[in-house]
């Protein structure tokens, strides 16, 4: 499964421009979701066919120079914890400092591999300067400019040379895998407990491919699925969780390998930021999701109206993806959580879909004819023939058509809609591709 990459170090040495490098021929290849907040800390990269994403914990937080060393400490830790490979960068043009010889020691300590990479060396009497950087006791510094791309495909092989090999993992294809995420309390293990109990006959760990994954397969009660990182849920590392962006990377390595999210909101609080960056990323991986609104037990009138205004409110932040279902549950009661395991069960058969060419033909052809896209120039737009294209990660649907560059995005959005009404796909990212016919 993907491989995480963390960059760390003190502000201004370069991380954020450095991100941008390594995730930049990524964003030009897929076509990236529109509006998600986070694109400046995390995204995906791809060297030697090898698929990675790339997290800068420091652009999390406020970048000014009298940054406390205890949060640059924190955020050091979270990316050993997390990440596959850290990139410590540093600045040629500063030499070492004393935040520099502090991250140095929380990462000589780390089993996790780190690269020094010696940053903004824009010209080769600079690179005898990075000789300095010895000093942290890591190992070779690499002396790239982030700025210019120099270097930057050398630290590329490096990067991929240290990711681990796939161990044999034991895990059956077929069978869904779900990831409870959510921010610190919202009721994950409380969650996961419910599931799962203590009875012992009804689930298995497998130890994952990387490092701390563990899926967790759960076969009763006519369910079959592997939940994604229990372990890493019910064991609890505090060390971080009062950060703000904790939770967030903590999600990315079960969102990623997960095929369904179950995001826990906390019915007694309202939608914050957290809550947004995981929907985000579980956007931006295209995972099927599901919301449960959690501690319902604490609200004290649960009528149809308050119940709509709570969905309402939940879809508002959410859009433009608003076909999703939503759990109002408790974990502690219990109420419910057989709903929301039956919820991501429909939403994993949603994402599985597979509709016949010709039923989606005979279906929408005559709905396009009825509302064709708009003409453009005096020129009419017909769309011929559809098809659902195999082997996709999600539903996706090819649309051929004379003049596919005149077809806009409201009028994809419309065939999407029109597809979700059809064919039961709530839950799951869908895409529509207009192509020539
Ligand atoms: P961060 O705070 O670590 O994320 O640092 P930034 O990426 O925001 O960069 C801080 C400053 O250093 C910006 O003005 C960048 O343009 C500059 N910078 C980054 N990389 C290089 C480089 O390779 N060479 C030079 N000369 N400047 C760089
Ligand atoms: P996590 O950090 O997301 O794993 O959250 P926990 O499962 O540890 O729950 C945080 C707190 O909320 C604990 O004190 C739980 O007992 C409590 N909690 C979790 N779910 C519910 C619920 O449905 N109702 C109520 N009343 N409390 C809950």
């Amino acid at each position: 499964m993907g491989n995480l990459v963390a960059i760390v170090g003190r502000p201004n040495v370069g991380k954020s421009t450095l991100f941008n490098r390594l995730t930049k021929t990524r964003q030009a290849i897929v076509n990236e979701q529109a509006g998600t907040t986070r694109d400046r800390q995390y995204g995906k990269s791809e060297w030697l066919g090898k698929e990675f994403s790339v997290v800068d914990t420091g652009g999390w937080v406020v970048n000014s120079e009298d940054i406390f060393e205890e949060e640059i400490r924190k955020q050091v830790v979270l990316a050993i914890d997390e990440a596959d490979v850290v990139l410590f960068v540093v600045d040629v043009t500063n030499g070492v400092t004393d935040l520099d010889m502090q991250v140095a020691s929380i990462l000589r300590r780390a089993k996790t591999p780190v690269i020094v990479v010696a940053n903004k060396t824009d010209n080769n009497d600079l690179q005898y300067n990075a000789a300095e950087f010895y000093s942290l006791g890591l190992g070779d510094p690499y002396c790239i400019s982030a700025l210019s791309g120099s270097g930057t495909g050398d630290l590329l092989d490096l990067i991929v040379s240290k990711f681990k090999k796939e161990s044999d993992e034991i895990l059956d294809e077929d069978i869904p895998r779900f990831a409870v995420v959510g921010r610190p309390n919202a009721g994950k293990s409380s969650i996961v407990n419910a599931f799962i109990g203590e009875e012992r006959n009804i689930v298995t760990e497998i130890a994952g491919t990387t490092r701390d994954s563990i899926y967790t397969r759960y076969d009763k009660f006519g369910f079959d699925f592997y939940l994604v990182d229990t372990a890493g849920i019910r064991k609890k590392n505090k060390v971080s969780e009062d950060l703000e962006y904790y939770s967030v990377v903590r999600s990315i390595r079960s969102i990623e390998n997960s095929d369904v999210c179950i995001l826990m909101l906390d019915a007694t609080r309202g939608i914050e930021g957290q809550d947004l960056n995981i929907f985000s990323l579980i956007q931006r991986n295209q995972k099927g999701l599901v919301v449960v609104v959690n501690k319902w037990d604490l609200v004290e009138e649960k009528t149809a109206k308050v119940m709509k205004n709570y969905e309402e409110a939940i879809r508002n932040r959410f859009a433009p993806f608003t076909d999703f279902p939503i759990i109002f549950a408790s974990a502690l009661t219990k109420q419910r959580i057989f709903k929301v395991l039956e919820a991501a069960k429909e939403v994993y058969q949603a994402r599985t879909t597979r509709i016949p060419t010709a039923r989606l033909n005979e279906e929408l052809l005559p709905m396009i004819e009825a509302y064709p896209p708009p003409s453009n120039k005096g020129k009419y737009i017909k769309i011929k023939y559809i098809t659902q294209l195999p082997n996709t990660q999600v539903p996706s649907f090819v649309f051929f058509a004379n003049l596919p560059q005149y077809v806009k995005e409201p009028y994809k959005r419309f065939l999407e809609n029109q597809i979700r009404e059809r064919w039961k796909l709530s839950g799951t990212p869908i895409n529509i591709f207009i192509r020539q016919k």
